[in-house]
């Protein structure tokens, strides 16, 4: 098949070592009864993949041109759907029309914004990335530990996540700068914030890590803009050191720093 060249602006590196794609397929567990939802599908590598293993895939690529290849590549196949259009733009469950798994190599410039986009309701029920390195080592990274910063406490927040393995840059053509990993996540049972909580949860976690250097008594004044005395109670309150700097904060530590906030006595 006659490609278009890759659009470097579009992140497109494609992966064509059947044995890494089988792999990260596998790592997401579908049964013939599961819906996958694939970002990214660009020439279909993946997608075949997927399409062994899956009842439907619904592939959203943003690229016309390989949009339209893919759609003639699965002409007449009822479980395959090929959606023109940015990823961000589209209700992953709607689109999938139940629950549903997500698969991407994903383009490394919006890899966050689609992270979190598929954590949005209806989430995944399991998802597995194609990401840089990098990007994995911070997802998973524990508090304390040299990776670990604001993407680490957002995603985990929400979800639990492995870095499955690591697949070299000379797996892709055209080869990346960077390494990357696959990237397992799967949404807990149990979210340590409510979705009526998580824009003020991510604002906190960002804005605190704005502040690294700092002591949680003075982040959290000048982030919500408070006197020493109600800082020291919200602290208290929430049984952080107020010495505490905000790298050692885990997932649970911020939660309760922002409940113990929203119920704050006036
Ligand atoms: N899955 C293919 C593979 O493994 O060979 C392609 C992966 S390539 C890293 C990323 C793909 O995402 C490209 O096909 C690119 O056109 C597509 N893409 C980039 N930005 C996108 C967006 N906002 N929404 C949907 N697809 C996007």
């Amino acid at each position: 098949m006659n490609f278009p060249k890759p659009r470097k602006w579009l992140g497109q590196h494609f992966l064509t070592d059947p044995r890494i794609l089988g792999r990260i397929a596998d790592v997401l567990e579908i049964t013939d009864a599961d819906t996958v939802v694939e970002i990214g599908p660009g020439r279909g590598a993946l997608t075949e993949q997927l399409l062994t293993r899956a009842k439907r895939v619904v592939a959203i690529e943003i690229d016309r041109d390989l949009a339209k290849l893919l759609r003639e590549k699965h002409d007449g196949d009822e479980r395959v759907t090929i959606i023109e259009s940015d990823v961000l733009d589209v209700n992953l469950g709607e689109a999938a029309g139940g629950p549903y798994l997500v698969a991407g190599n994903v383009p490394y410039n919006i890899t966050t914004p689609i992270l979190f986009h598929a954590l949005e309701h209806v989430r995944a029920t399991r998802a597995v990335y194609l990401v840089q390195r990098e990007v994995a080592e911070r997802v998973v990274a524990e508090a304390a530990s040299e990776n670990y910063g604001a993407l680490s406490a957002n995603v985990q927040a929400l979800a639990t996540a492995e870095l499955v393995f690591k697949v070299a840059a000379g797996a892709f053509t055209p080869p990346p700068k960077v390494e990357s990993a696959v990237l397992r996540i799967v949404p807990r049972a149990d979210p340590l914030i409510a979705p009526s909580e998580e824009a003020a949860y991510r604002a906190m976690v960002v804005g605190s890590f704005g502040f690294r250097r700092k002591q949680m008594q003075r982040v959290i004044r000048e982030l919500w803009d408070l006197g020493a005395e109600p800082a020291a109670e919200i602290l208290a309150r929430a049984k952080i050191d107020p010495a505490a700097r905000p790298e050692v904060l885990n997932p649970s530590d911020f939660a309760r720093l922002l409940r113990s906030r929203a119920t704050r006595p006036d």
